[in-house]
């Protein structure tokens, strides 16, 4: 077994995924991408999380993790104290973790308390627990109970922060010996793993998505052609399977391998390279439209500890949002948008300038109109004022996405998606690839960045801009995409079904 080289429990996890990213993050860490913006901010969130959960143990010892060997010593020695330790490092045959809170309990257990700040269970978690407990116990701790702490996303805030409310804590069960030499002989295969010359051979597969997306996969799948079977719609299951048998791409699916209507699509747009296209439903669609056509978009932010009152965890706040109005058939747009100063909570800001200019008669088109609703409803919630309005504009929405999410419309260029990100580019040449922000969650995230002051004036100056432009593509290009469905249907077109 290698000496020198020490499997964290994070390294486990990623070797639990698959053994070729476990070889690679210790072998050629540098084929490892960066972590990206929002990888880094759900670590944060994580961290905002871990920081209230220790307030529920006030005579808790932090122990500082910015030093290795400074942490792990400083736990053999607060041990001793029987005191709730938060961070301690427990390493132990070459096997380390960091636990979050360790609790004593009766003369001699401890209870091991994993944070999270995610607001459900997941498989993973109890795999995480489990190798602390390993650790913990191969150390020589004696482990009475584990338990997840995770994020309560019924908790409302109101005025600070309860860490009593916002935190709910479930005893996992973890099963005795069967568990820990399970852990054993995962943990000797792992070190085989790593000290091999050979960087290990693995197939992709549904485990390059699951637990996480696995930061390798551009480079694992890019041998891949262009539109391929992973890129069909639906469970991924039929795709692996015929990827097992050495289908890479739709044309070459037998005739007798059963696919789903929407799947059926894409093979035959794949073969005939032409776009499928179903007039009647299409029609039907734009007859729904009244004039004038309101394009409306939202951005909104969340986070797993709500920042207003009123506010829980994860709710989306809106922050910004771009209006393009066309009164008449072939009139010139009129364009509205509202972007928050960065000082406390838009929301009131917000209705009251999307009141102002939104018009009361002629059809709202959004694109996902459960993001749209989902946000207007828990405005109306907030500012029950507003609630008969809402609900004008709520019978108003029609949503764009339902031609593309029913393939009524489908190109082989929309790689199987009905995202506007997809479907644009598609029918009108504009992408957003132009764009400094480019989608939603890097808007987000520019946004949180302007209001957590750590950009400068100019960056803040840039941002705002860019948001501007990011916002008024959605709306502009539903405007573009409607115009292009409404050519479609009344061309004269052998594509038709
Ligand atoms: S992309 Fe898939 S095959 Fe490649 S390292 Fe990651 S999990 Fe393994």
């Amino acid at each position: 077994m290698t000496k020198n080289k020490l499997l964290s429990k994070s390294k486990y996890l990623n070797g639990l995924q698959c053994p070729k990213y476990l070889w690679v993050k210790f072998n050629e860490p540098d084929r490892v991408p960066r972590f990206d913006a929002s990888m880094l901010y759900r670590f944060n969130q994580g961290h905002l999380v871990g920081e209230f959960a220790k307030k529920l143990f006030p005579d808790g010892i932090d122990i500082p993790a910015d030093d290795f060997t400074i942490n792990l010593k400083q736990t053999e020695e607060l041990l001793k104290e029987r005191k709730p330790l938060f961070e301690a490092g427990i390493m132990v045959d070459n096997t380390f973790s960091r636990i979050d809170i360790l609790k004593p309990v009766g003369d001699d257990e401890w209870n091991i308390i994993e944070v999270k700040s995610s607001t459900k269970i997941r498989n993973i978690n109890f795999h995480d627990v489990s190798f602390q407990k390993y650790c913990c116990e191969k150390y020589g701790l004696k482990i009475r109970n584990c338990f997840l702490m995770t994020v309560n996303n019924e908790y409302v805030r109101q005025s600070d922060i309860d860490p009593t409310s916002l935190l709910t804590t479930s005893k996992i069960r973890i099963q005795g010996d069967r568990a820990t030499s399970e852990i054993q002989l995962r943990v000797d295969s792992m070190f085989s793993t790593i000290d091999s010359e050979k960087c290990p051979a693995v197939t992709i597969g549904k485990q390059c998505n699951s637990p996480y997306e696995c930061p390798l996969k551009e480079e694992c799948w890019s041998f891949l052609p262009d539109n391929n079977i992973l890129d069909m719609y639906g469970s991924k299951s039929s795709a692996f399977k015929l990827f097992g048998k050495g289908i890479y791409s739709f044309k070459d699916i037998p005739d007798d391998f059963q696919l789903s209507g929407k799947q059926e699509i894409q093979k035959g747009c794949d073969i005939s390279e032409k776009p499928h296209i179903e007039k009647k439903p299409i029609m039907e669609f734009l007859n729904n439209l009244e004039y004038p056509l309101h394009y409306l978009d939202f951005e909104t932010f969340s986070g797993a500890i709500p920042l207003f009152d009123g506010t829980k965890p994860y709710q989306q706040i809106p922050f910004q949002f771009s209006l393009h109005v066309v009164d008449e058939e072939n009139t010139t747009p009129r364009h509205y948008s509202f972007l928050a100063d960065a000082e406390g909570d838009p929301r009131a800001e917000f209705i009251v300038s999307l009141k102002r200019v939104m018009g009361n008669s002629g059809s709202i088109v959004v694109y996902n109109q459960s993001f749209e609703k989902g946000v207007l409803k828990a405005l109306a919630e907030m500012f029950p004022e507003y609630r008969d309005w809402v609900e004008n504009l709520d019978d108003r929405i029609i949503d764009l996405l339902a031609p593309f999410r029913s393939f009524h419309y489908y190109d082989a260029r929309q790689k199987g998606s009905a995202s506007i990100k997809n479907v644009l580019p598609v029918l009108t040449g504009t992408s957003y690839d132009h764009l400094e922000i480019s989608d939603g969650m890097n808007a987000s995230l520019a946004f949180l960045g302007v209001i957590s002051n750590s950009a400068s004036a100019e960056e803040i100056i840039k941002i705002r801009n860019d948001l501007e432009k990011y916002c008024a593509l959605d709306t502009e290009g539903m405007i573009w995409i409607i115009d292009k469905l409404k050519k479609l249907t009344v061309a004269d077109s052998d594509d038709e079904d």
